[in-house]
């Protein structure tokens, strides 16, 4: 996953994108970047691994003068790790392109080849976004053009797409010329476009998550559509042109579950009220299948749970009481490499009151289950603190196969649910009653936001992928995301 943001404006912008990052920083915690143009059309960028805050030091935002620019901040999904995969990526032709690329390629591997071999161009990383950047590159450099319009920038979207499958929200910034943002025809990852007033002109943002806008003082235009391209030039010119012959409007349904804020709207639907309605969702399978339950209390495992296991309280008509208290300052557990500091670390992360427990039968409520790791070690927790009965309901179906969008996944084999059915999960995190959100339920959850969706990206629930799949594709994803090869990988790169 990763998280980016554009501002065009009149005066410089780093200092917003800074806080942009900060505001998307739950997106990707690997790589922080941001790329800016000024008006005698110089490029300066700073990028480095880690948090946002330690990579912009205050020297280098002083340097960092500009009034068009891109950020991002990574959380890696395809290629490695270190600090040549972070973004903004830049190419020098044409004029200079700076890309900051949030979704998944799955074709990289063969365009990659085809750049090389027909395009005679170099990649220096096995990174989807560099091969994006690429492609983009070379289709707008075909074109010969020593001044190149808006019309030209979006005939090289048009082939971009042509050429590109799988998932991409992209911002780009065209050396001397301007910000440019695009997302895939099925608008798989999100976008969202934002404008203000300046004192002579408008001003826009363009970022994965409008949370954000705000903040800044920017009132939210629209989503960008699935194959649309944004272009603002220089001056603060808007362009705007659909660049796909086929878009479809297939929204990654997983944003709502788990990824993106409670304060954002995706595709006109408020992530906050999606996890309310799957709360509800959740409620109304419990008083059907156990109309006489008997759950004393429910309690959400912080953060992303909160919203949903709140409302499916107040339905039950149960007592919602806050078990886990989460120290904030710990990053995601599933940032942590390898199984075992997996499990330390959501002891670390969590820790419990164990008056909510003692001698009640609880609802735990999550997100999602994954590895399974959280959940068994809570479960264990709760009992440990005298719970009676430890029940778990998961806002998410289970998760059975691998994601090719962006979401960083497991490899299959360590999906919990991958092979074992729903009595073989409970058993395994212990849980005296496992609930699931059947898909149904989640989508309507998520639709009922914006009823002219008709299909989400579920692919992590059915198996079912919107996009070609070249040869081979799904084993190269399982072998490169196993613990045992990521482990492999990170020893190579200490003794390099
Ligand atoms: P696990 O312990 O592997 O079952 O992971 C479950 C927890 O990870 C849940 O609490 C989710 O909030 C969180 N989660 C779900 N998907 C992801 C992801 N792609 N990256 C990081 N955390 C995730």
């Amino acid at each position: 996953m990763c998280g980016i943001v554009g501002i065009s404006a009149e005066t410089d912008v780093a200092a917003e994108i800074y806080d942009s990052l900060i505001m998307l920083q739950h997106r990707g915690q690997d790589a922080a970047g941001i790329s800016v143009c000024n008006s005698d059309d110089q490029l300066n960028s700073r990028k480095s691994m880690g948090y946002v805050r330690d990579v912009f030091q205050q020297r280098h935002m002083d340097k960092l003068s500009g009034n068009y620019g891109i950020g991002h901040v990574r959380y890696p999904t395809a290629g490695g790790a270190g600090k040549e995969f972070a973004q903004p990526m830049y190419v020098n032709s044409p004029y200079g392109i700076s890309l900051a690329h949030n979704g998944n390629l799955t074709n990289s591997k063969q365009l990659g080849s085809e750049l090389f071999h027909a395009e005679m161009r170099h990649l220096r990383t096995d990174s989807d976004s560099e091969v994006l950047l690429n492609i983009f590159a070379h289709e707008l450099g075909k074109q010969r053009e020593i001044y190149p319009s808006e019309k030209h920038i979006f005939k090289a979207v048009t082939k971009t797409h042509i050429r590109c499958d799988g998932a991409y929200a992209v911002i780009a910034l065209i050396n001397g010329y301007g910000m440019l943002a695009f997302r895939d025809n099925n608008g798989i990852r999100p976008l969202s476009l934002g404008i203000r007033k300046g004192k002579n002109r408008d001003e826009y943002i363009v970022s994965s998550e409008d949370a954000l806008f705000t903040p800044l003082g920017f009132e939210k235009v629209r989503d960008i559509d699935p194959g649309e391209a944004v272009f603002i030039d220089k001056k603060g010119n808007f362009f705007s042109q659909q660049c796909s012959d086929n878009p479809q409007k297939r929204p990654c349904i997983f944003e709502y579950v788990y990824f993106s804020r409670p304060d954002s709207k995706i595709d006109e639907i408020s992530v906050y009220k999606a996890r309310m309605r799957m709360g509800t969702k959740l409620a109304g399978q419990i008083k059907k299948t156990r109309p006489d339950h008997d759950i004393d209390v429910v309690i959400p495992i912080p953060d992303s749970s909160v919203t949903a296991a709140h409302q499916l309280a107040v339905d039950l008509n149960v007592p919602y009481r806050e078990g886990f208290v989460k120290n904030r300052y710990i990053g995601r557990t599933f940032i942590m490499p390898y199984q075992e500091e997996r499990k330390k670390s959501v002891r670390r992360k969590l820790n419990i009151l164990d008056l909510e427990f003692d001698g009640k039968n609880v609802l735990l409520v999550d997100d999602s289950i994954v590895r399974g790791t959280t959940s068994k070690k809570i479960i264990e927790m709760a009992r440990e603190a005298g719970a009676k009965k430890v029940y778990f309901a998961s806002a998410a179906p289970a998760i059975k196969y691998q994601n090719l969008y962006g979401i960083d996944m497991p490899a299959t084999a360590e999906l919990i649910a991958s092979k074992k059915d729903h009595d073989e999960v409970a058993k395994e995190i212990n849980a005296d009653w496992l609930i699931y959100q059947t898909l149904d339920d989640l989508i309507d959850s998520v639709r009922e936001g914006n009823p002219e969706i008709k299909e989400f990206e579920t692919s992590i629930f059915t198996g079912e992928y919107f996009t070609p799949l070249i040869e081979n594709y799904l084993e190269d994803l399982e072998t490169s995301r196993k613990d045992e090869l990521k482990m492999q990988r990170e020893k190579t790169k200490a003794k390099g």
